[in-house]
Formats: structure tokens, sequence, C-alpha cells
């Protein structure tokens, strides 16, 4: 067997290589290189896709959070709530609004926020939650949302990970005030650059949020207040038409390879593989299981011997990154998973061969 990558995006390339072809050639050919209308039809078709009523290209996942929270009028003296167990953008954006990020640990299951601990973290000053559908798993959205609105707390979404992910057959996203998409190359739907995506009902939001992508102006030359340059770019917009009507086919597939692992890999001693609660359709952005005889540092190593790579997120829990240890906070469920889990290779197209060998290897070295 051929090296096994983690994520192998040449299935979907050579598939899309016309089409995307064609695409750049239009784009050269159009002399249309920003907020042009491959940005304004994608904005409107990913809309539709997800059941929202404003979406704003934005140039990262990581701005989505930043405009978000400023769109949300979060600032310096507020508090906002997320999980330690994420990318580190998640509370980067809290802390660059002058915020201060308030942890909350997570449920081993789902590796998602532990929504039992979440109304003991709430004070006068939270103003904002930031769940995160983390690896492509649904947070109770429904469960979270009644606590958000008892103590009315806006709720921003960090969605960048599951693209097309579901709660209670409710696209991931959508169901708070704000949803933050990612489309990093490597992400569930990715362009073939950086792009991200903020998606509101709100029409104040999508305004604000909108004007903050251009130097918070609506007309141009016209500056209402301080804001980003944060547009998507047009190559990036016609990657991602060309891409959308794939998504529920390639989610699919992801979750298909998921059903193969379960199969392979069910009931090995050590080896916990990825729950999937009831009121959640899972993506798979990851498939992630987690190493409990404490030897996931070696078995790693080992795959990568026999030509299997894989990953592990996130080795260090937010909290314990150099910029948040002075907090001096101890989030046991985190730091225990930051050492078990242990992300195996999956892609839409991956072959039931190619699970086979991961899965073999992977029993050989527990
Ligand atoms: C990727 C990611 C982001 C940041 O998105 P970028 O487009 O890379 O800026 C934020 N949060 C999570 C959970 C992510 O996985």
């Amino acid at each position: 067997m051929k090296h096994v990558p983690v994520l192998d995006l040449s299935y979907e390339i050579n598939e899309l290589k016309p089409q995307l072809m064609e695409a750049f050639a239009q784009v050269l050919d159009s002399g249309a290189f920003i907020m042009g209308p491959n940005v304004k039809t994608f904005e409107k078709e990913v809309a539709k896709y997800l059941n929202t009523k404003h979406a704003i290209a934005l140039n990262s996942g990581t701005d989505a959070l930043l405009i978000g929270l400023l769109a949300a009028n979060i600032g310096p003296g507020d508090e906002v709530i997320t999980t330690p167990f994420t990318f580190f953008a998640t509370a980067e954006a809290i802390s660059q609004v002058g915020a201060t990020p308030v942890f909350v640990d997570v449920d081993e299951r789902t590796y998602n926020m532990d929504l039992t601990q979440l109304e003991a973290a709430i004070t006068p000053r939270t103003k904002a939650i930031i769940p995160v559908h983390l690896f492509g798993h649904s947070v109770d959205m429904g469960f979270l949302m009644e606590l958000a609105q008892k103590h009315q707390i806006h709720v921003i979404e960090d969605t960048a990970q599951g693209f097309g992910a579901e709660y209670q057959g409710q696209k991931a996203g959508t169901i708070g005030d704000i949803g933050c998409f990612s489309f990093f190359p490597t992400k569930n739907l990715g362009a073939y650059g950086d792009g991200g995506l903020l998606v509101t009902n709100h029409d104040e939001i999508a305004l604000k949020a909108s004007m903050l992508r251009v130097h918070g102006s609506k007309k141009k030359y016209y500056n209402e207040m301080i804001g980003y340059n944060s547009r998507l770019d047009e190559i990036q917009a016609a990657v991602l038409r060309i891409k959308l009507p794939y998504i529920d086919k390639w989610n699919d597939g992801r979750v298909a390879a998921s059903h193969v692992y379960k199969e392979l890999l069910d009931g090995i001693d050590g080896l916990i593989l990825p729950a999937e609660e009831n009121y959640a359709k899972h993506v798979f952005h990851q498939y992630t299981v987690r190493i409990t005889n404490g030897k996931r540092d070696e078995l790693q190593a080992k795959l990568e011997e026999a030509g299997i790579s894989t990953m592990v997120y996130y080795p260090t829990p937010v909290h314990q990154l150099p910029v948040y240890r002075s907090m001096g906070i101890s989030m046991p469920k985190a730091e225990q998973l930051a050492a078990e889990v242990l992300s195996l290779p999956i892609w839409p197209q991956i072959t039931r061969e190619i699970q086979e060998y991961v899965s073999s290897k992977l029993i050989e070295f527990m």
C-alpha cells in the first residue's frame, strides 16, 4: 500500500479539474477579482443551502468569528464562554475584540462543550457563547439555546468543521444568532486558498458584518466605522460554487467511511470510537478515536512508519497554550482528550481497501 495521508484532495481535484480550469479562465477573462459575480452568487447559493437569511463571504473562518463578535457588539469587559478543546482561533477571536474567554470543559463522548457545566460559568458579564461543532458533530443546540435565551446571551456558532452538519434536521451554524464557517482547504467544504463565511437571520448583524468586511463602509470611500479588509476573492468563490453542489454527496461519503471504521474497529480494547448523539447528523470532518491505554504517541509513530499519517487535534488544550496558561485553570476532560485523541485518515472517496489497511495496522500496534 502506498503512503496513506490523513486527507487526500486529489480525488476531488481530478474529478473537478475541467470545471475548475474553466472557472479560473472565466475569472481571468472577466478581470473582476474582488467582490464580483461569483462572490455574490455564492452568497445566494450558500444561503439557500443552509436555509439562512444572510450569508456574508469573508476571507477566513477566523475573520468570521472576529467580525461576528464585533457585529454582536462584544468588546472589552465582556466575557465569552467557549470550549478549551478547539482550534486556537475560537478563543483568539474573543481576545482579539478585547473580551475575556471563559472556558467550559468538554464532554468526553462528543468532544464538545459539556453543557451541564455551562450555566455555572455564566456571570452578569457574559455576553456570548461560542459553541464549536467539533469534528463535524453538532452541539446540543436546543439545550444551549434555551439557556442562552434565559440569560439573554448571544450565540455564535463556530461551524468551521461542520458544513452540512445538522442538529435535529437544522443546519449547524443557523441555529444561534450567528454562524461562522471556514473554507480553509482541508475543511470538509474547502476552497483552494483561505475563505470564510458568516451567516445570520438578523438584519442589523448582517449589515454591520458586511460593513466590517470592507473597512466599515456601506458606500465606497465613505467609512462609518473602523473595519477590516476581509473579502473572499472571486477565484475562491468560483471554486466554492463548483464544490457546493457536491457537499451532500461528499458528507455522505465521510459518513459511509465512518461506518466502515466502526465495522473494522469496534470492540478493540483501549480504543474508543467517536459517538454520534441522536440529535446530531455528524459529517465526520474528522474521524477521531481515543487511545486510552496511554500509548497514543507511540501508536501514531508506528502508524507513520507503516506509511499511515494521522493527526492529533489538538495536542494542547487552548487554556494550556502559552498565551492563556497564566489563567492557571484546569480542564480535566479537555486535558485527558488532548492526550488520547487520534484522527484517522478520512475523506469522501477513501476506499475500503485503505481503511482495512489502516485498521489492521492500528489493531496490530495497539
Ligand atoms: C479552521 C478553524 C477555524 C479558523 O478558520 P480559518 O479559515 O483557518 O481562519 C476556527 N475554528 C475552528 C474550530 C476551526 O477548525
